[in-house]
């Protein structure tokens, strides 16, 4: 069966109803809401590259780069070369994208694509 989680805390459920439904002391919105990236081996903060074996370890360390100062999921796979969102510039990993500046990015950084 298939897992879902929030992608503020990292919350763990069995379906998107009792997730979406459930209140999220991490989210902006005070909701759980979905992490639509897959179940996989490492997690990558999408700010700035930080690597954590789960969401629950992510979610809850501070982050400088993240707008709500809390580690944020990178929602694509892992790959071996990352595209910037807003300007097409490529890197291979997530530390070195998220730490260039970008004059496209509303951060002033590089964020990665999916
Ligand atoms: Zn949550
Ligand atoms: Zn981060
Ligand atoms: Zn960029």
């Amino acid at each position: 069966m298939a897992n879902f989680y929030c992608k503020w805390c990292g919350q763990k459920y069995t379906n998107v109803q009792s997730l979406t439904a459930g209140s999220c002391y991490n989210s902006p919105s005070k909701k759980h809401e979905l992490y639509e990236g897959p179940e996989q081996r490492n997690y990558y903060c999408e700010y700035c590259g930080n690597k954590y074996s789960n969401l629950p370890n992510l979610t809850a360390a501070s982050c400088i780069r993240s707008p709500t100062g809390k580690h944020i999921p990178y929602e694509g796979e892992e790959k071996s070369q990352y595209t910037c969102k807003y300007c097409g510039n490529k890197y291979s990993n997530l530390p070195n994208l998220t730490a260039a500046s970008c004059s496209r990015s509303p951060t002033g950084k590089h964020l990665p694509a999916k």
